[in-house]
């Protein structure tokens, strides 16, 4: 069974999925079971260990007994009910050993979808039946030593394989470890200490130096960096002082830090990332189906070279009953498709904690299998590409404008109060700046991707770009003074325009490096914006994207996206903004930049959690490792059958002499399913 445990507090522990009775949060997975619906690994693992070693010794005694081993090792035990002897041996290792598998076998059965384990329990079954008839019905060698040590292997291999696989899972219990498990609360002037799950919203906590942040909040008190980068994936540590924002689970370093809360429970960053990990691992991509097809056929393919290499040898040429069974249940060994189950699996739930750790969270593998046949990437501009903080860089009244600009500031601040866009941030920021106080707004009306307007005092105050102006025939005059590559806003008192004020906005440092790189790739780019033309293209030839959309109105940037596809490009979009989500909907693979907005968040395949357009680059890499380590797993699972069923149904045996026993077939399974596990840990290592 897989327990469930609460994130914020350790000591809630459930037997199945929910939330926490006591925080409300989603219970994680102690230990994921996402493989094959088995039961979950840990305890798997257990069992094979533990039934591996209580019959290893019997094993070996069925060895001693059988009369082949004793001509190779120049021994001889004969006794009366030797025979006898090695049916009982045989036959408690066939049922102690073997039910694991033919309890998972049964699952398989009654999901109808008969696989790796219905092959192994038919394999073995075929093998006891067989000798059991060999000791009572026909004078004939029995198989009990082949089929115990077979047996043994496979436990063996199963073992080894549940502990290799626990490797790749774990990314959620690894997050959930990151809250610390209690807080020191501030209570009148002292502190006590608390669990995590009883922190409420608004009270103050104290993290003291080399502690980990229990909870998202504000700093209220201190100084100090915070290493951030087992949620963010930045790792140099950043300075936090009064008014920033800190992320539970991150690592506080030189400074004390009084924290007010702002998050708890299911809301924390952690949990939010915790709850894509989880969306991410369970979506599978496309090759995975192909997978399960495959590891379909192969159960049949199995079965059939089983039963028509026992016919074979068992009618049309005179080698005996024992060598048709022999390689009978070699074949159907040998060809189980266990590896092929794994294959996939092992390496999307690596990929998407390879992905965590770079700060690029993966919300559907099918969008990170895409992605790496990308070949356009459009960014949008404000956000994105430049950092979206906008500074005035100068203010052009018009000539009969009777208001000062400070005034003018002043009510475009007061309607920008209530907006979210980064303009509206940049004029109340000025605002402040030049010490007004800004009066509060009534009847504000936003007009996405245009402006916003609203009442201040008696006023009614209108700000925006050109386009909103013509919308509500508010005429412009032409200013003398422009500002190149700035971007205009225009503000409107009582409907006759005032002044227009120029914002700039800072284009990141790595952008530029970001198209390149894409370039370098083979990729071509573009720039989504609702900005004029003039910026737009003093931004995109600072950064040679290739294709500039300048003046799109929210509505219409998806038909932008569309109009790529229909070229039939491969399209990845990358945006921040809720005016970005549909068009993060409508690419093939929709990337959220610096953890944006909730809904672009919601309608991303990818979120990248640092605001670094690089990360894009990061991430179709990791797609492209990722698809290659599929493709190279895929090919191993099938590939090995190819000859290794062949070799044992005894192909190469007329003309060399050359068996495949059902112990080294067995042998030769656990390992090519070892391999495919190991070959996707090598993936942990790669460098984005
Ligand atoms: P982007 O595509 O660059 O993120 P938007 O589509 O959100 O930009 O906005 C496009 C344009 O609309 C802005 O460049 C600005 O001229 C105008 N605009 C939008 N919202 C506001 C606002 N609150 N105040 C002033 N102008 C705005
Ligand atoms: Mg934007």
């Amino acid at each position: 069974m897989t327990t469930y445990a609460c994130p914020m507090d350790p000591d809630v522990i459930k037997d199945a999925p929910g939330n926490c009775p006591k925080c409300g949060m989603k219970l994680v997975p102690l230990i994921s079971s996402e493989h094959e619906g088995h039961e979950d690994h840990a305890s798997m693992e257990q069992e094979f260990r533990k039934r591996f070693f209580i019959t290893l010794p019997f094993v070996v005694l069925t060895m001693l007994l059988s009369p082949n081993i004793q001509k190779w090792l120049y021994i001889s035990l004969v006794f009366n009910g030797r025979e006898l002897l090695l049916f009982i041996i045989g036959t408690f290792i066939f049922f102690f050993g073997g039910i694991p598998f033919f309890r998972a076998a049964k699952g398989e059965l009654s999901h109808k979808n008969p696989g790796m384990m219905t092959l192994v329990a038919l394999a073995i079954t075929v093998g006891y039946t067989f000798s059991v008839a060999a000791t009572f019905l026909f004078p004939g060698e029995s198989l009990y030593w082949e089929i115990s040590t077979l047996i043994s292997v496979f436990l063996l291999g199963h073992w080894l394989e549940m502990r290799a696989v626990r490797g790749t899972t774990g990314a959620l219990a690894e997050l959930a470890k990151l809250i610390p498990p209690s807080a020191h609360l501030l209570k009148n002037g002292t502190t006590v200490d608390i669990k995590t799950s009883e922190v409420g919203k608004g009270d103050k906590v104290l993290v003291k130096p080399g502690e980990k942040i229990p909870v998202d909040g504000v700093v209220v008190e201190g100084e100090s960096s915070v290493n951030e980068s087992m949620v963010t994936g930045e790792s140099r540590p950043i300075t936090k002082i009064k008014g920033d924002k800190v992320i539970g689970g991150t690592m506080n370093q030189d400074g004390s830090l009084t924290i007010e809360v702002t998050k708890t429970g299911a809301d924390t960053a952690i949990s939010q990332i915790m709850k894509l990990i989880s969306e991410a691992q369970a979506s599978k991509p496309n090759v995975q189906h192909l997978a399960d097809r495959a590891a379909g056929i192969l159960f049949y393919v199995a079965v059939i070279a089983g039963f028509s290499s026992f016919f074979f040898w068992f009618f049309i040429t005179p080698v005996g009953a024992v060598f048709a069974a022999t390689v009978a249940v070699a074949a159907i060994v040998v060809a189980c498709p266990h590896a092929l189950g794994l294959a996939i699996p092992t390496v999307t739930t690596i990929t998407s904690t390879l992905g965590a750790k770079n700060g690029i969270l993966i919300k559907d593998m099918k969008g990170l299998e895409i992605a790496r046949k990308i070949d356009y990437v459009v960014f949008d501009k404000t956000g994105t590409l430049t950092r979206g903080e906008f500074g005035v860089d100068k203010i052009v009244k018009a000539k009969n404008s009777s208001f000062s600009e400070d005034e003018l500031l002043m009510l475009a601040a007061s309607v920008e109060m209530k907006s979210q866009h980064s303009i509206a941030r940049g004029i109340v920021n000025e605002a402040k700046r030049r010490k007004s106080t800004i009066p509060e707004v009534s009847s504000f009306k936003s007009f996405p991707g245009r402006g916003a307007q609203g009442k201040v005092g008696e006023k009614s105050v209108i700000i925006g770009n050109k386009k909103l102006l013509g919308e509500l025939k508010i005429e412009t005059e032409d200013l003398e003074e422009t500002s190149q590559g700035k971007t205009p806003v225009y503000i409107v008192v009582n409907n006759v325009f005032q002044a227009v004020v120029y914002l700039a906005d800072i284009i990141r440092e790595e952008s530029k490096n970001a198209i390149s790189r894409l370039h370098e790739m083979g990729i071509k780019t573009a720039m989504l914006t609702g900005d004029t033309q003039d910026v737009a293209e003093a931004v995109g030839k600072e950064l040679q994207v290739d294709t500039i959309f300048a003046q799109v109105l929210p509505e219409d940037k998806v038909n932008k996206v569309k109009q790529l596809q229909q070229q039939r490009h491969i399209v990845a979009m990358v945006g921040d903004g809720v005016n970005d989500a549909p068009s993060l909907t409508q690419a093939h693979v929709g990337i959220a930049i610096g953890a944006g907005t909730d809904v672009a968040v919601e309608s991303a395949d990818i979120v990248l959690m640092k605001n670094n357009p690089l990360d894009v680059v990061k991430a179709i890499s990791l797609s492209r490792k990722t698809n290659s380590k599929m493709v190279q797993n895929l090919i191993w699972a099938t590939g090995y059958n190819v000859f290794a069923i062949p070799i044992a149904a005894g192909i190469l045996y007329p003309s060399f002499g050359i068996l495949l026993k059902p112990e080294w077939a067995a042998l030769f399974m656990s390992a090519s399913s070892i391999i495919v596990v190991i070959n996707a840990l090598l993936l942990r290592k790669a460098k984005l």
